[in-house]
């Protein structure tokens, strides 16, 4: 509970800002209507529009307050997360680069290469992990900055499958891939469009079961208007936690407590996305599977 005898100058300058200016509009046409349809004014006739602008114009000033307050709690939130992760960075690069190397030493053991392969992955989810609150709290605080250049999505989405075909090959899951015939170029973020498609088709393969399998695709659906949709055969998602999958944390009840994430993933995409002027959406069926789309437009 925010007392108001506690607020700073500046939110009680925002409060009474709020009340003169509700005071002062409603008593002008208050009083303005009543001189013209009242014959002989009457005290009362002064005092309710005071009464009312009074607690309209508190109402008002007590919400800006309140919203004040809000934007500087998540600005020290997006701060301290900030130099939090950037900390937690630098020492986690030096233990995943040395761990990769240690995997590779010959006068280390058979249990020496599983250890420093368990240091080695378990580094990379952290940074992982780290680099999702870096973007959550730059996205949340507005500062996160693109780099549109063109490109074409044909190679930017073919790399991405390239990058995730050993993943998908160590979990028995198939990737196909199908491109528009026409080379798409298109002015966006290269890195940032990469992030999200990465994240989709690694949850396509995270989520799905042995022997399934994935398909990626650019299609051109209207004039200028380009979809990239992932669709995969696995677990998919009960329609009762479709409205909780683009909430932050959310990881959904679903028996995937031991598959690897921190529930930002979607979250991240869906504002990367709407950042570059394009929508994230999805449909899914329980035991069936998933599909996610990008749509984009030049
Ligand atoms: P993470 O995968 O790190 O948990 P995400 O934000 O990427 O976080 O996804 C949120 C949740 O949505 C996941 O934990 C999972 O339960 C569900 N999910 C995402 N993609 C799929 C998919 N392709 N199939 C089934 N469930 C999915």
């Amino acid at each position: 509970m925010v007392n108001f005898f506690k607020i700073s100058r500046t939110e009680k300058r925002l409060f009474f800002s709020r009340l003169i200016v509700v005071l002062s509009i409603f008593v002008t046409i208050g009083s303005l209507q009543m001189s013209l349809l009242v014959d002989e004014l009457q005290a009362y006739h002064y005092v309710i529009p005071l009464l009312l602008s009074s607690f309209i114009g508190s109402f008002i000033g007590w919400n800006a307050v309140l919203k004040h307050r809000l934007e500087k709690s998540n600005r020290v939130k997006s701060d301290f997360l900030a130099s939090i992760s950037h900390e937690l960075r630098t020492p986690l690069t030096v233990i995943i680069g040395f761990s990769k190397i240690m995997t590779e030493m010959e006068d280390l053991n058979i249990r020496g290469h599983e250890f420093a392969y368990r240091i080695h992955l378990s580094g990379e989810h952290l940074l992982s992990f780290v680099n999702n609150f870096l973007d959550t709290s730059a996205i949340e605080s507005g500062t996160l900055s693109l780099n549109i250049t063109q490109l074409s999505l044909n190679n930017l989405i073919h790399e991405c499958v390239l990058l995730m075909t050993p993943v998908a090959k160590e979990q028995g899951v198939s990737l196909d891939l199908s491109l528009t015939d026409k080379n798409i170029i298109f002015a966006i973020d290269e890195l940032r469009l990469k992030q999200v498609i990465l994240n989709l088709i690694s949850n396509s393969i995270k989520y799905n079961t042995e022997n399934g399998n994935v398909s990626i695709t650019l299609e051109e659906y209207e004039a200028h208007h380009y979809r990239i949709s992932i669709e995969d055969t696995g677990i998919g998602i009960p329609a009762s936690l479709h409205k909780k999958i683009f909430t932050q944390f959310e990881r959904l009840d679903q028996n995937t407590s031991s598959i690897r994430g921190s529930g930002l993933g979607l979250t991240i995409s869906k504002s990367l996305i709407i950042l570059m002027g394009g929508s994230l959406d999805f449909s899914s069926e329980q035991g069936v599977g998933s599909k996610f789309w990008i749509d984009i437009h030049d």
